[in-house]
């Protein structure tokens, strides 16, 4: 993971609204604001919040060490949460970056900490990176439904979400854990919003749910 940047997702904006009514509510968010940063010629090119956007070289390799992967057709091998990957370099790199598809390591080429990684190694926050990651993914999704919510009403709770969010300790769990069902709940509004739009369904539904996105199985321990 370390060295990868983030992954961009080739698809045109047509197919952004369809991968957000094709796959199930939070998915299809994810699909769909992966689809945002599209930097394709001639092709829309929505910028991600630049705290949202990882910075490899501003990290301590903190996705190599605290996620678990189960051995799979992503990753070539079984690590548990809090042991470094046997790849990883003293320096903090991936000493196989150049090769990770070949060497059964794709679910790393297309890992996102979503900007997780650098805050978390510039304050300290080693610990609680998997709880700040799901902050930092919370808040890439409001972020983006904020661009593309039609309603001024759900915006301004959206911006309210995300304010809370930029606030929040990703040390306190419990309030993580409620901060975290607010905003699904507020996201599948908007999604709903969406869905109701002239065309949108039938947008939805010629379009493949598929995704290498679906295939990460890095966990919490
Ligand atoms: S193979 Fe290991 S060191 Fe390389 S990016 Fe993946 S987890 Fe990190």
């Amino acid at each position: 993971m370390t060295g990868t940047g983030f992954v961009r997702v080739s698809r045109s904006p047509a197919t952004r609204l369809a991968f957000l009514f094709s796959a199930p509510a939070l998915t299809g968010w994810r699909f769909l604001v992966s689809a945002a940063e599209v930097r394709a010629e001639g092709r829309t090119c929505v910028m991600r919040r630049p705290d949202l956007v990882p910075d490899c070289g501003n990290c301590a390799a903190l996705c190599c060490v605290a996620t678990a992967f189960d051995a799979s057709e992503d990753f070539a091998i079984d690590k548990p949460a809090g042991e470094a990957c046997p790849h990883l370099g003293d320096d903090c790199r991936c000493t196989i970056h150049d090769e990770l598809v070949a060497r059964g390591f794709a679910g790393c080429a297309i890992y996102d900490c979503y900007g997780a990684g650098q805050r978390a190694s510039a304050n300290g926050l080693g610990t609680h990176f998997l709880a700040l990651r799901e902050v930092h993914e919370l808040l890439w999704l409001l972020t983006e439904a904020a661009k593309l919510c039609p309603r001024a009403d759900l915006r301004a709770e959206l911006d309210a979400e995300i304010a809370i969010l930029d606030a929040i300790e990703p040390a306190h769990d419990l309030e993580l854990a409620a901060r975290t069902r607010a905003a699904h709940a507020l996201l599948r509004r908007v999604g709903d919003v969406l869905l109701s739009r002239p065309g949108a369904r039938a947008l939805a539904g010629g379009t493949s749910r598929g995704s290498a996105l679906l295939r990460v199985r890095c966990r919490r321990s």
